[in-house]
């Protein structure tokens, strides 16, 4: 059994229903959403997300709440120690994003760590460290905030294991700290997933694996270590469908939730067909069958007409 959905949106009227509709589109099991924009922190009231419907649906449909995954605003920086108030802002959000977290029904908030501007990364991840205390320690649920690992562009912070751990490590409530791996962050931050047993190790030995709750499943469109952070659809990236697959499929790696962020495809969503080669079997015939997909689209963009730019398909 896999746990296997994408990023679905989450939008008026229908909020978390239409969340759930679109989720059982694509034919999944699991999903991720924002409670509101992902670019601000406008958020409606929870009220109006239709959450008993929602429920009964997923209930219906086997989709398990705590395959519902909740990923923070980007806008978030709790490392922002040149602006303070950035800072306090970003924990002010949170504190209310778990609460809402905690009505929906989910127990996990996918957490970019934070930028650290140019103060130094030790700086950056005391400030984020305590600032999730203040958050956490105020908090009686049972959320836990699942850090993401980062592809290193900028000054951003959790660039390697060995970042998210030293956050952890000044966390007081330790186990409401965890780790959202992006296949695509993590390759482009210069970790080799063609050799995955050999990262999956290193990720045991630093942050154990049982820390680990969500992976992020998208493509690169970069070379390994560019520190870049731009997604590809399955197959058509540097990190390539086989990897991919043998991740999503890894028995170390049953019970984690995976969510597809790849980018649309000419104004679609891909994730029906992302989600369905993924759940093929044997992995033979998943390659095979993506092998072909990269191909189709591939002609498809040849033979557009001249004057249509067929790059812009593509993102
Ligand atoms: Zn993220």
């Amino acid at each position: 059994m896999i746990w296997i959905g994408s990023h679905v949106s989450m939008k008026a009227p229908d909020y978390l229903l239409g969340a759930v509709k679109e989720s059982i589109g694509y034919g999944s099991n699991a999903f991720m959403i924002y409670t509101g924009p992902p670019q601000n922190s406008r958020r409606v009231d929870v009220d109006r997300f239709r959450l008993e419907e929602a429920a009964q649906l997923m209930q219906e449909s086997g989709i398990d709440p705590e395959r519902i995954i909740v990923h923070a605003p980007y806008i978030i920086n709790l490392a922002n120690s040149l602006k303070p108030e950035t800072a306090d802002f970003g924990a002010e959000f949170l504190q209310e994003e778990l609460r809402r977290v905690t009505q929906i029904g989910a127990s996990t908030l996918v957490l970019h760590p934070g930028s650290h501007i140019k103060a130094g990364a030790d700086v950056g991840i005391r400030w984020i460290a305590d600032r999730l205390n203040q958050v956490l320690d105020a908090d009686d649920s049972n959320v836990v905030i699942a850090l993401e690992t980062m592809a290193g562009k900028g000054t951003e912070i959790g660039r390697n294991f060995e970042e998210l751990q030293a956050i952890r490590e000044l966390v007081n409530k330790k186990d409401r700290i965890g780790v959202c791996l992006d296949t695509c962050h993590i390759h482009d931050a210069g970790y080799d997933l063609t050799e995955f047993e050999t990262v999956l190790d290193e990720f045991d030995r630093i942050l154990g694996l049982d820390s680990l709750k969500v992976i992020h499943v998208n493509d690169s469109k970069n070379p390994r270590g560019a520190r870049k952070d731009r997604h590809e659809n399955l197959g058509h990236g540097h990190i390539g469908f086989e990897t991919l697959y043998g991740i999503v499929h890894h028995p170390r790696l049953e019970n984690v939730t995976k969510i597809l962020e790849t980018p649309w495809v000419e104004d679609r969503p891909p994730y029906r067909e992302e989600i369905e080669l993924l759940r093929m079997e044997p992995a033979s015939a998943a390659i095979e069958a993506a092998a072909q997909a990269v191909e189709a689209r591939k002609k498809t963009a040849e033979e557009a007409e001249p004057g249509e730019n067929p790059a812009a398909a593509a993102v």
